[in-house]
């Protein structure tokens, strides 16, 4: 329930997902009576060692892998983090690393310390639409480039980066190319073989399982340094694994997998059902980003005249939760830094909020949100227009 005793209508399924039942059975059994150490020799150990096995072998499926090209880790964050520290580790010589300026903050704070430690980053601008120029990316590759690294999948606009495309373009430079996918796995068919990239990263929580875990896949045939030192993971990542989220990971997996395609067209016509209305009922309503390009749960809408905070609290008040295209740290209001790299003005970027769907969202609750939207933009219009305080929803 809401803080108004209103039903959830969770629309923000790009920030994380509702734990599937399914998933969560799959993971009571380790925190029951099987609560083995995988390392360990014994029986109880060599059940857990089992699940984990279990588990590397459904996500190597779902994205078209050998399970040994799979190592756990704790987040998407982690896999970043340990695929980039790898890349720039391998030859001294080699201090720059090509990224784009809409990537996740994970990538993001990570290029910054980089460039403290004396590496030169490459921050490649998107279009109005979010697109990558490829061509500069082309001309970005230099001798001593260490990796590019770059997202699949957009968290706050859902338009895509070719990543077919941007793997012709590394391995013709032949630089190692690692794709943050963590919005995409799940949500498009991907397969890594195919691609001929050198690492991805993914994680649970945008998958329907819980928060703490996530994977990172290394291609066979590079060299890989790890962060996190320790025998496990074949010595590729230390620490006792979480195996209970990793097993809900497994099955989060293969549920994606099974459904994938029904899945994604659900997702889809009920984003475009809710889009579409929106943008018939809210006068001046613009999409952000690529309208075809894009994640199938994903819509990114600006709405002039309003604060996207003030939005925010009253959609809460209904019991619809979405986010704002800014973040607020210590009380000041940040305007998108992904909408600012598209060239939107931070009045734009203040008044967007981003929508996205997810499979236990029903067409009553996209009905209800597309009624309530347009009442709390107008609402929101009125008090700024009088310049009065903002009156909350009863
Ligand atoms: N990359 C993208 C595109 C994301 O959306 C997120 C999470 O929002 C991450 C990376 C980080 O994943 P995690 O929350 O598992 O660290």
């Amino acid at each position: 329930m809401s803080a108004n005793n209103q039903p959830i209508i969770y629309l923000d399924n790009n920030a994380t997902t509702k734990v599937d039942p399914l998933v969560l059975e799959a993971m009571l059994p380790w925190l029951g009576d099987e609560y083995g150490n995988p390392s360990s020799v014994y029986s109880l150990g060599k059940h857990a060692a089992a699940a984990v096995e279990t588990a590397r072998q459904q996500i190597a499926r779902l994205i078209g892998c050998a399970p040994s090209e799979l190592i756990f880790t704790s987040c998407g964050s982690e896999s970043i983090n340990s695929a980039v520290l790898s890349a720039v580790s391998i030859d001294p010589d080699k201090t720059h690393v090509v990224t784009s300026a809409v990537e996740h903050s994970a990538t993001i704070k990570l290029c910054e310390h980089l460039t403290r430690r004396g590496y030169e980053i490459t921050w490649l601008p998107v279009d109005s639409l979010g697109a990558l120029d490829l061509e500069r990316l082309g001309r970005a590759i230099r001798p001593d480039t260490a990796l590019v690294t770059l997202l699949w999948a957009n968290n706050e606009t859902g338009v895509l980066f070719p990543v077919e495309e941007i793997a012709r373009i590394t391995n013709r430079c032949k630089v190692p190319l690692h794709v943050d996918a963590v919005q995409a796995v799940g949500k498009l068919p991907l397969s890594v073989n195919d691609l001929g990239i050198q690492f991805l990263s993914l994680s649970g929580h945008k998958l329907h399982c819980p928060k703490g875990v996530g994977a990172l896949y290394i291609n066979g045939r590079m060299r890989f340094t790890p962060w996190l030192r320790g025998s496990q993971e074949n010595s590729r990542r230390g620490g006792t694994q979480n195996v209970s989220s990793i097993a809900g990971f497994g099955k989060a997996a293969e549920l994606a997998v099974a459904h994938l395609k029904e899945n994604s067209s659900h997702l889809e016509m009920m984003r475009d059902r809710f889009e579409a209305a929106i943008l018939n009922s809210v006068p001046g309503a613009e999409l952000n980003g690529d309208k075809t390009k894009r994640l199938p749960n994903t819509t990114n809408l600006a709405f002039e005249g309003i604060e996207s905070e003030g939005a925010l609290m009253l959609l809460d008040e209904r019991g619809i939760c979405c986010s704002a295209g800014s973040a607020c740290t210590s009380g000041s209001v940040h305007p998108s830094h992904v909408l600012k790299a598209m060239g939107f003005s931070n009045h734009r970027a203040r008044s967007s909020l981003r929508f996205s769907f997810g499979r236990f969202n029903t067409d009553e609750q996209v009905d209800f949100a597309a009624a309530v939207v347009p009442e709390v933009i107008a609402k929101l219009r009125r008090s700024s227009q009088v310049g009065g305080p903002v009156i909350m929803a009863a």
